[in-house]
């Protein structure tokens, strides 16, 4: 309580800002993710890892854009390409230049990907895979995973209410094969895909273990289900996303977040003759349109955040960095109940004395302390997710990280104290 009533003492602007906001938006708010009590700040400007409050407080962003601000605010080679999409003239309503260039860049990267579309968001690749897959099967059941997300349509929880667009949706704990395969199984004749985040990203950063993800391979195979890796967050964690890394080639996969340069963004695509359905050549085409899917700013953008930022070798780098970087918040709490789970620039913070494996296990750590630390660190300067999140971004240098470390250090002290 005192936390709170310290962090809204310190923001009047920002509670004026929200007061005016709910007025018009529910809540004042049209992100629920960043939502928090009693009002979350208001941003005025953001440059590299630097986010500016509108009560005059600056804080280094360890969230990144929960993985879509890889590269900053504003990177220039970013600005520079939106700049000369700008040039082109923006809205076509034509194919432009831009999107098979940029296409082709994420096939490279990502080889699974054989053919591909794009969308404008993460929830829209994951649909229109979901889509894809139901058509191309013609079977209705999906088999998802407690704790993933899929976006602001697709929340397989925890939480109250979420918006689910309709299928029929069965769901298995994260990381347990065994009731995964029983209701594979069960709905072996209906199941038209099995969808899941290699690692949950919002759902805490809890990594599928290899031989869960070898195993729903296995468990596709033998139905004839569609295996859907959602790579929205977790394609950073290496040149070829994290199914690079397992070893396990998903039939259809989706991006978002950061492979758009930090514009709008969204893929889906896969093997060839499942994404032949959407050939518009073909007399029984099955239509994805999207005003945007295309658009310049997205397609510049993109092109120079593969080709000129996250190059192979700098996401190798990059995610060693994380690595180090969740090694020494873990360091850093000691022998306190707090565990820093991820894989390289992802991670969280979980109070509890063992890693949790799935969304149940996450739900028993303390949220309090959760709370108290988001708070903690904002009042340091630390920008993490309320939710205990980090996604390390590019324009975070050591000197960032090392003063993080300390703060979460000097928190561990005070409040373990
Ligand atoms: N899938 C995952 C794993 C995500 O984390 C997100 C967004 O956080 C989405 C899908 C949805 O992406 P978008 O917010 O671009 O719709």
């Amino acid at each position: 309580v005192e936390a709170r009533e310290g962090y809204a003492t310190a923001r009047p602007l920002s509670a004026a800002r929200h007061a005016e906001a709910a007025q018009v938006m529910p809540g004042g708010n049209t992100r629920s993710v960043l939502f928090h009590g009693p009002f979350p700040f208001t941003a005025e400007s953001g440059e590299g890892c630097r986010v500016r409050d509108l009560d005059g407080h600056a804080y280094v962003s360890m969230i990144g854009e929960y993985t879509a601000g890889l590269f900053g605010h504003s990177h220039p080679a970013i600005r520079a390409a939106v700049l000369r999409a700008l040039d082109t003239g923006v809205n076509l309503t034509a194919h432009n230049p831009f999107e098979a260039r940029f296409a082709r860049m994420v096939r490279d990267r990502f080889p699974s990907l054989q053919t591909l579309r794009f969308t404008n968001s993460g929830t829209e690749a994951n649909l229109l895979a979901l889509a894809c897959a139901t058509i191309a099967t013609g079977r209705k059941t999906i088999l998802g995973f407690r704790g993933g997300y899929h976006g602001g349509l697709m929340t397989f929880g925890p939480g109250a209410n979420p918006i689910n667009v309709p299928h029929r949706v069965v769901l298995a704990g994260y990381n347990d094969l065994a009731e995964a395969a029983a209701l594979a199984r069960e709905n072996a004749g209906d199941l038209a895909a099995i969808i899941l985040e290699p690692m949950l990203g919002g759902g805490g950063c809890i990594a599928a273990t290899d031989d869960v993800l070898r195993g729903l391979r296995a468990l596709a195979d033998e139905t004839g289900a569609v295996l859907i890796f959602d790579e929205v967050m977790t394609s950073r964690l290496a040149p070829g996303g994290l199914q690079e890394l397992t070893g396990v080639t998903p039939d259809l996969t989706t991006l978002g977040k950061y492979v758009g340069g930090g514009m709008s963004f969204g893929a889906f695509g896969g093997r060839e003759d499942l994404m032949a359905i959407f050939d518009p050549r073909r007399p029984d085409a099955v239509p994805h349109a999207g005003t945007f899917n295309n658009n310049t700013l997205t397609m510049s953008a993109g092109i120079a955040a593969l080709g000129e930022i996250y190059t192979p070798e700098v996401a190798l780098r990059h995610n060693a960095r994380g690595d180090a970087l969740r090694q020494a918040l873990q360091r850093a709490a000691g022998d306190l109940p707090i565990q820093v789970t991820g894989r390289g620039s992802m991670m969280a913070f979980h109070f509890m004395p063992t890693a949790p494996r799935n969304a149940e296990e996450a739900a028993e750590g303390n949220q309090a302390l959760k709370e108290l630390l988001f708070l903690d660190l904002l009042d340091r300067g630390y920008y993490i997710a309320r939710r205990g999140m980090v996604a390390l971004s590019l324009a975070v240098g050591e000197a960032e990280c090392e003063g993080f470390v300390s703060a979460f250090a000097d928190f561990c002290e005070i409040r373990g104290a």
